[in-house]
Order: C-alpha cells, then sequence, then structure tokens
C-alpha cells in the first residue's frame, strides 16, 4: 500500500513537472535570444533532469517489488518529489504570468502614447512632452524648436481618392518625416493631417529638417491602394523657442508660421521668429503675425 503512494507520489511530481516544462518551453519561445533565455533553458534542464530522475526513481521501486526495507525513505522521496514538483510549477507560472502582465502594461502605454495610424506619438503624448521639453531646455539653457507641417489639400484627396488613400497620404508623410528626423526630435501627429516636431536645436537646424521634409515629401509617390500613385506637399512654419515663451505660446507661433505658409501659397517654409520681427517693423499697418496667430487659433 506505501508502495503504490509512494509511486502515485513520483507520478504527481512528474505531472507537474512536465506542466511546468510545457509552460516554459510555450513562454521561452517569445523572449528574444540573450541572457534571459538562456536562463529559463538552463532552469528547463534542470527540471528534464528531475522528471528523469522520478522516472527512474519509480521504474526502480517497481523493479524491486515487495518487501524492500526503507520504504519510510522512500516516502520521504515521494513526498519531496510532490513539493519540489509544486515549487517548481508554481514558479515557473507565476514568473510567466508576471512576464506576461509586464508586456501588456507596456504595450497599453504605448498604445495610450502612439497614433494607430502612423505610428508617431499621439497629441496626449505631444502634450505632455512639449511642457516636458521646455522645462528641461529652460534648465539647461539649451535651444529647442518646434515644427508644425500640414498636407496641402489633403481633404480633396479624400474626397476624390477615398478614405484609405488619405491614410495611406498620412502614413507616407509621416514616414518621411520620421526619416528625416533626429532619434532626439519627437514626431508627433497633432490631428487630422497636422503634424508636429519638436526639435532639440536652434532656428537654423529647425529649418534645415523642415526644409529637408518640404522637399523629400515633394518629391515623394505616395502608393494608393489603388494602385495610384499621387504627389503630395506639406506646409511648414517654425519657431525657436525664446526666453518668455510657455509651451502654449511657443505652439500658437509655430502655428501661426504655418498658417502663413498657406498664405503664401502651401509647399514652403515659414518661420514664426521672422513673421514677428516683420511685423513689429509694420507697426500702424496690417498686423500679419496678430492676426496670423488670431486666426490660426479659430482654425484649431
Ligand atoms: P489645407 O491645404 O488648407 O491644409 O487644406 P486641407 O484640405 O488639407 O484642409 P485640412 O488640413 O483642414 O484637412 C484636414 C482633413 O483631414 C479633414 C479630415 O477629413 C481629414 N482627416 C482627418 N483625420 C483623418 C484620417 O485619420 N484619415 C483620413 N483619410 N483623413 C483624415
Ligand atoms: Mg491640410
Amino acid at each position: 500500500m506505501l508502495r503504490i503512494i509512494v509511486v502515485a507520489q513520483l507520478l504527481v511530481g512528474l505531472v507537474l513537472h512536465l506542466g511546468s516544462l510545457r509552460e516554459m518551453t510555450r513562454n521561452i519561445s517569445h523572449i528574444k535570444t540573450g541572457p534571459l533565455r538562456f536562463k529559463w533553458n538552463v532552469l528547463r534542464m534542470i527540471v528534464l533532469a528531475l522528471a528523469i530522475a522520478y522516472i527512474a526513481y519509480t521504474a526502480q521501486l517497481l523493479a524491486e517489488g515487495e518487501g524492500k526495507a526503507g520504504i519510510n525513505e522512500d516516502l520521504l522521496v515521494g513526498t519531496a518529489a510532490v513539493l519540489v514538483s509544486l515549487f517548481v510549477y508554481g514558479v515557473a507560472d507565476l514568473s510567466f504570468q508576471t512576464v506576461r502582465d509586464f508586456r501588456d502594461i507596456s504595450q497599453l502605454k504605448k498604445l495610450a502614447h502612439q497614433d494607430q495610424l502612423t505610428g508617431a506619438f499621439n497629441r496626449r503624448h505631444f502634450d505632455f512632452a512639449l511642457e516636458e521639453a521646455v522645462r528641461i531646455a529652460k534648465l539647461n539653457k539649451e535651444p529647442l524648436s518646434l515644427i508644425a507641417m500640414d498636407i496641402d489639400h489633403f481633404k480633396s484627396i479624400n474626397d476624390e481618392y477615398g478614405h484609405l488613400s488619405g491614410d495611406a497620404v498620412l502614413r507616407t508623410v509621416c514616414d518621411a518625416i520620421v526619416r528625416q528626423s533626429r532619434h532626439t526630435d519627437i514626431v508627433a501627429r497633432y490631428g487630422g493631417d497636422e503634424f508636429m516636431i519638436i526639435v532639440s536645436g536652434d532656428a537654423a537646424i529647425a529649418v534645415t529638417l523642415a526644409e529637408r521634409v518640404r522637399a523629400m515629401v515633394e518629391n515623394l509617390e505616395v502608393d494608393l491602394p489603388t494602385r495610384a500613385k499621387l504627389r503630395v506637399t506639406v506646409s511648414v512654419g517654425f519657431a525657436a523657442m525664446v526666453s518668455g515663451d510657455s509651451p502654449d505660446t511657443w505652439f500658437t507661433r509655430a502655428d501661426a508660421a504655418l498658417f502663413q505658409a498657406k498664405r503664401r501659397g502651401r509647399n514652403r517654409v515659414e518661420d514664426a521668429n521672422s513673421l514677428e520681427s516683420r511685423s513689429s517693423i509694420g507697426r500702424g499697418g496690417p498686423v500679419i503675425t496678430e492676426l496670423s496667430i488670431a486666426e490660426a487659433s479659430a482654425s484649431r
């Protein structure tokens, strides 16, 4: 009777071991090569060795037949087998549950900050990044610029070629912006067909980047889902951050420069700071900057 109990214990241990091996194998395949994968593979080998030991021990017990002395030690081994197996199974299950939870959380975090269509940062992330960028730049006295960019006559693309073609244009333009930007720049889709780039650099760096993107988009041929090809252009405004700028005033200046680029014929780059100097020179005449800012704000 005792022998049956010991054999049953060893079999339970074996099943638990095989269960944890299956759990490990399933999850290790998701882990990229590296030290973590190596460690889990080592643990898997140890668990496999233990499983083989249980089989050998069970076989030996059965072969010895009845009447063997030392059944108490066998009972001890059987109990240990169940406890160790439970521990191994529990650790494997808990570890992978934790890994999966972390993966889900980081996936959700990414989704919360990412624009689904283009993969760029979304407006929520941009608003947060803008505040942070201003705070850090003021603290470190580092130059910072903001580029606002909008696709020209985008509505008519939707109207003529359909919404899916519009989506393809948005993705292609965004790819061009990301390709031209440096990894320190923050590219976001602000909404609709408007993109923003927070550029770590002064006006000279911003104008170079803005012009590079404008030219690249102009020369792109967008592949539409209908297999047709389409050329598009973007209008761009940029503003180097000046002392006294808040995130809101800085944004409004860049947006006003974008608005000015639209007014001056589109497919061009305008500098908010030079807009302002022009308007202050022309005091008494039409105040372009203030009008632009007001109009740009109204159009948002
Ligand atoms: P402008 O040259 O003055 O910028 O003219 P526009 O036609 O581009 O006008 P506007 O920038 O206001 O157009 C934005 C359009 O973008 C309006 C809306 O229908 C479209 N839109 C917004 N979000 C999406 C989207 O996710 N996919 C597609 N296909 N279209 C979108
Ligand atoms: Mg547009």
